[in-house]
């Protein structure tokens, strides 16, 4: 059988690979997966289970529930000081269903849209998928991984079409300092490029760091598509429930291909994210709290052995560990790390071509399994 080439250009998730690895070890410590370890607030699981016993199995509207656009449009408000109307709000299936129908929606074949690498893979993927051209902007530990205004700049050409950000980082946790966002906020606007900003770990912020999105920029709300997701913030990777939220003509667009995609989000699963919304902001932050304490732990940890280091991750849950004196490539390092140490680790070339130095921990797991994975890698690298 033949299949599309789009697609046959598509590489499995090498995150996968190695969970599956992972699961045949019977001791593993998994830093793989970007996950949250906490369960969804009760209150959460009630809303859903309430929403079924009460008969909420059917369709829901294409742009998803009122009820639950309209505490979104608020909660949103409240969180980056950018007002939108319910109708400017896209309930979608996860963060990646906004991604996907925003990019397959702005982009012709061939439009560029320019990112920094490392990133999270799936943009590439997406942006193929999508017809567009991924533009990879690389940036460097010197710089905290933090893109650079003026190289954006540099690399816009007549075909692109966005610029897409994602603050904090998967995989870097950095997060972009305002004087850049303002920077490239005004080249946005110059250029009249739209804007993706993947947001969806906009709350998972540490040192008592605001956020700021770049929609709150002057003519940047007209030109940014912002990114959600229930799926960090609130622990519900498994619901499924993301959020699109832009300038009503795109929002328009997106909607009316709801229909053709998916038709509607999970309905009993909106249900439990107007639950989120409404009363989950105390269960949110003591997850951040316990990210913060994580963050703090595996970052000393890291730095205090010999031939490992890392900038402080700023936000999400990612540590980037820069793994060069170990003499090792970033897949010898983890196919090693798994095999020898039963920890597993994902390397740095799965986001983008000049990251093969690097490793990517994900601390979203448990105190005690961070630190037992950590007293394994020190080993490790001390056996090397
Ligand atoms: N954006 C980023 C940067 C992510 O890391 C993820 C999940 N790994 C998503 C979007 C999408 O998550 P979901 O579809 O579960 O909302």
């Amino acid at each position: 059988m033949e299949f599309s080439k789009k697609v046959a250009a598509i590489h499995p998730s090498p995150i996968r690979d190695m969970m599956v690895r992972a699961a045949r070890i019977d001791d593993v410590i998994s830093f793989a997966v970007g996950e949250p370890d906490f369960r969804s607030a009760p209150n959460v699981i009630e809303a859903a289970k309430r929403a079924l016993d009460d008969g909420e199995t059917k369709y829901a509207p294409g742009a998803g529930m009122t009820k639950l656009r309209e505490v979104y449009a608020a909660y949103l408000k409240e969180a980056i000081g950018v007002s939108y109307e319910t109708e400017n709000c896209l309930v979608t299936t996860g963060g990646m269903g906004a991604l996907f129908l925003g990019l397959t929606t702005l982009l012709n074949p061939g439009d560029e849209v320019i990112f920094s690498s490392p990133y999270w893979s799936n943009y590439g993927q997406q942006i193929v998928l999508c017809g567009g051209k991924p533009v990879a902007v690389d940036v460097d530990e010197a710089h905290d991984f933090v893109i650079d205004p003026v190289a954006i700049e540099k690399t816009i050409t007549e075909k692109t079409k966005v610029i897409l950000l994602n603050s904090p980082s998967n995989p870097t946790g950095s997060v972009i300092d305002d004087a850049s966002l303002r920077a490239i906020a005004e080249i946005a606007v110059k250029h009249d490029l739209v804007v993706i900003s993947d947001e969806v770990y906009r709350h998972i912020l540490f040192d008592g760091e605001t956020y700021t999105s770049i929609a709150s920029f002057p003519g940047m709300k007209e030109r940014t598509l912002i990114i959600d997701s229930c799926s960090k913030t609130h622990a519900m990777t498994g619901f499924r429930v993301g959020f699109a939220t832009g300038p009503l003509s795109l929002i328009r667009e997106m909607t009316k291909i709801t229909e053709d995609v998916w038709s509607c989000v999970n309905t009993s699963a909106q249900f439990a994210a107007i639950e989120a919304f409404t009363h989950g902001a105390d269960y949110r932050e003591m997850m951040v709290a316990e990210y913060e304490k994580r963050r703090n732990y595996i970052y000393q940890r890291i730095n205090a052995i010999d031939r490992l280091s890392s900038i402080k991750p700023m936000g999400a849950f990612y540590l980037f560990a820069n793994i060069t004196k170990t003499g090792l490539s970033a897949k010898e390092f983890c196919d090693r790390l798994l095999d020898e140490a039963h920890v597993a680790v994902v390397p740095g070339d799965h986001f983008g071509t000049h990251a093969s130095e690097y490793v990517r921990i994900s601390y979203a797991t448990s105190m005690q399994k961070i630190k037992e994975g950590m007293d394994r890698i020190e080993a490790f690298v001390n056996r090397l």
